[in-house]
């Protein structure tokens, strides 16, 4: 390793542990081809370990690179070309795992219709996307999705873009800051032509984030033109967007009507069915190994941002690698423990005592209440078992919350808990799914 990234690389070797230099830098290749002096590329043999150093060592491998060069570079861990699952379509294109100042023009090689698991949630717009794949700039034109944070949109989204790209087609994906950043480029060096070139000229054309054009007019305006020229073309477009094309403010009422031309859909947040088998998937790509109790865990405590989960399987991955242990349910807690507190603090019986009486059709004081009616009894007995295990309150203290005798009182009802949720698979995907509904919107 003589080239420069080699070079940085042997001055990380000395500031840092052995074991993290030799279980993960050591597996680091530079890119000397097509890393720029502001740019530096580093190819690692998987997602995992590309994330756990882009997470732990970019600021540090950027800082050596400065005191070498003088200029301070964008450190990009991607995934090594070829090096991903099976059924990925070779892409000849490297992949940032987390290139943050990257311009986005390029595609993920692993968001494919393969690994997209679809459930309810999201099969509408999972059904639209095949579609538009398959016949692109012909069934929906364009394909505006819209959802919450982490569900899958970009994935679907660059999943129709590695099926065109597959084919030869020239495909763009771009951000709203992106598109702008070289419109006004472009414009300055009055090469607008070739601005328009590139963006009109393309088979397929993807805005990840829309609603960032809010109150953006110059470029609304821009935009505007070249959705038009491309439609007229019969070249597809595919927006995402957080909210329906109404919903966003400061949009000209022409690109609103314009984004419901073509077809609309949803991506709702996962059911936890889905959120295990996106967890497994995952782990398939990722070669972790989990193990069912583990899979179902960790399903329940993170939120409905997907994202999460490769930041979870890194760490417990990263952690079973060094301490060189299996990663069992007892691992996994421990490991997790600290980022369930982060966000258990801010839950409280009383939002608990909301979601459940809404969900569940009870009222709050009948909760409270000693009636022995089975509905009742019920969604008090989930209450207290959620409060318990999302709130730090104590025994004791929900007791008094619930007006029972004494803290026997909620341990016998936790055992109880405790039985059913063993006995009755329903009861317990119900307690699930509360839970995760309770940790969702307390962490918005
Ligand atoms: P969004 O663009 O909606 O914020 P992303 O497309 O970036 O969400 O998805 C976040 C992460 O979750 C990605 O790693 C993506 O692959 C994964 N993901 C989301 N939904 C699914 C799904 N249905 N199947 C497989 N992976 C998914
Ligand atoms: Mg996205």
């Amino acid at each position: 390793m003589n080239n420069i990234g080699g070079m940085v690389l042997q001055m990380l070797k000395n500031e840092i542990s052995e074991v993290d230099y030799k279980r993960y830098i050591k597996q680091l290749q530079y890119d000397e081809e097509e890393s720029k002096s502001n740019l530096a590329i580093f190819h690692a043999p998987n997602p995992l370990i590309a994330n756990w150093i882009q997470t732990k060592y970019s600021n540090k491998i950027s800082h050596l690179f400065e005191i070498k060069t003088g200029v301070k570079p964008t450190v990009t861990v991607c995934v090594k070309k070829g090096n991903l699952s099976s059924n990925t379509p070779n892409i000849p294109v490297a992949t940032p795992v987390q290139g943050e100042k990257l311009p986005h023009t390029l595609l993920n090689p692993s968001y494919t219709f393969q690994n997209f698991v679809v459930g309810g949630s999201n099969n509408f717009a999972y059904v639209a996307s095949k579609s538009v794949s398959e016949k692109p700039g012909i069934v929906y034109n364009p394909l505006f999705i819209y959802g919450g944070v982490g569900l899958g949109k970009t994935h679907l989204m660059q999943a129709v873009g590695n099926v065109m790209a597959a084919q030869g087609k020239v495909v763009i994906y771009t951000s709203v800051e992106q598109f702008l950043n070289d419109f006004s480029r472009h414009l300055s060096n009055r090469t607008m032509d070739r601005f328009k070139d590139k963006y009109r000229k393309c088979d397929l054309l993807l805005i990840d984030d829309i609603q960032f054009l809010s109150g953006k007019n110059q470029i609304q305006e821009e935009f505007f033109h070249t959705f038009e020229a491309l439609r007229n073309e019969n070249k597809q477009i595919i927006i995402t967007s957080d909210k329906h094309p109404k919903k966003i403010a400061g949009l000209e009422e022409r690109l609103k009507s314009r984004f419901e031309w073509g077809l609309v859909a949803d991506i709702q947040p996962p059911e936890l069915e889905t959120k295990i088998e996106i967890i497994k998937k995952k782990c398939e790509i990722n070669r972790v190994k989990l193990d069912k109790e583990v899979i179902n865990y960790v399903a329940t405590i993170i939120e409905n941002n997907t994202r999460e989960i490769e930041g979870i399987l890194s760490k417990l991955n990263a952690y079973s690698q060094l301490m060189g242990v299996d990663i069992n349910i007892q691992f996994a807690r421990n490991v997790l423990k600290e980022q369930i507190a982060e966000k258990r603090s801010n839950i409280t019986i009383d939002t608990i005592m909301e979601i459940v009486s809404k969900e569940l059709n009870v009222k709050a004081s009948e909760i409270r209440s000693k009636s022995r009616n089975s509905n009742i009894v019920y969604a008090r007995r989930i209450a207290i078992y959620l409060s318990r295990n999302l709130t730090p309150n104590s025994m004791p203290q929900l007791a008094q919350y619930f007006g029972m005798k004494d803290h026997t009182a909620v341990s016998h009802t936790m055992k109880k808990i405790q039985e059913l949720m063993k006995n009755d698979e329903d009861f317990k995907i119900k307690v699930d799914e509360l839970s995760n509904k309770v940790s969702t919107l307390t962490t918005d």
